[in-house]
């Protein structure tokens, strides 16, 4: 199947019947016990069943499997690991308060010293379940450092759906026993799977496939290009546009790794450049970072490419900031390609000194029919060109008058995008033609 949107609808078909299998088998094969069940309790159930299907599917949409990824993107993926998980957490929450609201009897088994262990394990998941959501939700509030954030997420999950399974498990009431044993050993063997997938196995591949740092060059704008070169192997092949997850100097196995857009040409995966703007912990050490540190990477990543948009008429770029990065990478390949097509960057930066890339870019124009629009938010005094924000006027001056022949790349923070996007919308052009790449995952 090569239909791109066919195999994405086929993914999501997968996803829905993955989630309501135990449901389908629980119909199929009904309790065997002759006590009369009210029909809150077997509802109650069904919701446990379909919460807990979709907790152990998480794992599968965020460990970074590449053929899911290629259908949507990581960014759609990881919103869609939010929403999911907020609508599984609330099916397992209707589960035990809809048993307390139909038999208050029920209410005993919160008793954590008396209650049985089916019951204990429940109130465990639960609560990693709660714990889960808050900080996920409100990390930022919390004020939870993105790191230590993420390994107590992964440990959370680990015990939300260990303990679910098991709670599952030791009710046993449910399913005839064979398909019972199968359908809960399965999905968590592949939960385990992918746990160990994401943990060791990927690590150990990537151990396999060092980068060495040749050098670091410094940009306009705080921003640091990280050059390097693959050790004993040819390196990654990546589309224009698309980004990998950055190790340096520690071992994979350790997974405190960073996302990066590469900045580089397509045509030369013997030499992967990335623009690095220093904004926090990590960033602000690229500096610092010694030709010869040894790196590894996870990628290729994400749908934010003019690789797969062969045929359109031309590009228009939109960037603000940093988001110049992946566009960088399809200008340069584009022009390694001779590509003729003509091309367009609106490009939004503080002042004229901010403007990562501004001689690179215009090198460019030699090779490429590439029009760029600097829009400075404080511009000098004798500035001429566009100032303050990108919006549908200013849009509107520099777009093809028939924009539906173009297809768009934004990437900026999310405020710039969602006007940007907004605006083309206005514009005349087709969603299907607008692509945008965001650096805010979590
Ligand atoms: C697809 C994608 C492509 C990106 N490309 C670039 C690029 O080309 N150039 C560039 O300068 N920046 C890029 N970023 C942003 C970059 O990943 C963050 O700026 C960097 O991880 C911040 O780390 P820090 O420790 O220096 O900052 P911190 O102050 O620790 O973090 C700042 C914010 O960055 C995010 N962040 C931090 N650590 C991680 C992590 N390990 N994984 C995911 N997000 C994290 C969190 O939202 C956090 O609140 C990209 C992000 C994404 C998602």
């Amino acid at each position: 199947m090569k239909n791109p949107v066919a195999i994405a609808v086929s993914w999501i078909g997968a996803y829905l019947v993955l989630i309501l299998l135990p449901l389908l088998i629980l119909l199929l094969y009904p309790p065997t016990s002759n006590e009369q069940r009210s029909f809150w309790l077997e509802f109650s159930v069904a919701l446990g069943f379909i919460g807990l299907a979709m907790m152990a599917m998480q794992f599968a949409l965020t460990a970074r499997i590449n053929r899911i990824e290629a259908s949507y993107g990581i960014d759609l993926i990881l919103q869609f690991h939010r929403y999911t998980s907020i609508v599984a957490f609330f099916f397992i929450l209707a589960h035990p308060l809809i048993l307390f609201i139909d038999n208050p009897q029920t209410l005993q088994l919160l008793n954590f010293i008396q209650a049985p262990w089916r019951a204990r394990m429940a109130v465990i998941a639960t609560l990693a379940l709660v714990a889960i959501i808050v900080t996920s939700i409100w990390r930022k509030e919390l004020k939870i450092p993105y790191e230590p954030w993420r390994t107590a997420h992964g440990i959370l999950a680990v015990i939300a759906v260990g303990f679910g399974l098991g709670h599952a498990l030791g009710v046993g009431n449910y399913l005839g026993l064979f398909w019972k044993g199968v359908l809960w050993t399965g999905i968590a063997l592949i939960a385990l799977w992918l746990l160990i997938y994401v943990r060791l196995v990927k690590p150990w591949l990537m151990l396999k496939k060092p980068y060495l740092v040749e050098t670091v060059i410094p940009h306009q704008g705080n921003v640091w290009n990280l050059v390097l070169r693959p050790r004993g192997h040819e390196g990654i092949r990546f589309q224009p546009g698309q980004f990998a997850w950055l190790t340096l100097e520690i071992s994979p196995f350790r997974m405190r790794e960073h996302p990066f857009s590469i900045a580089s040409s397509a045509e030369n995966s013997e030499r992967i450049e990335f623009g690095i703007k220093a904004v926090g912990d990590f960033t602000n050490t690229i500096k610092d970072v010694k030709p010869g540190t040894k790196a590894y990477l996870d990628g290729p990543y994400g749908v934010f490419t003019t690789d797969l948009y062969e045929n359109t008429a031309g590009f228009v770029f939109i960037a603000g900031g940093i988001g110049i990065t992946p566009i960088m990478s399809m200008l340069v390949t584009l022009a390694e390609r001779d590509d003729e097509r003509p091309l367009l960057l609106i490009y939004a930066s503080k002042t004229w000194e901010d403007i990562t890339y501004r001689e690179e870019l215009e090198a460019l124009k030699n090779t490429l029919d590439l029009t760029i629009i600097h829009v400075l938010r404080e511009p000098p005094e004798e500035w001429s060109g566009e100032t303050g924000y990108i919006d549908k006027e200013l849009l509107e001056r520099y777009i093809p008058k028939r924009p539906a022949t173009r297809n768009y790349f934004i990437c900026a923070v999310p405020k710039m995008m969602d006007q940007v996007e907004v605006a083309l919308h206005e514009l005349g052009v087709p969603v299907t033609n607008i692509h945008m790449e965001h650096y805010n995952l979590v």
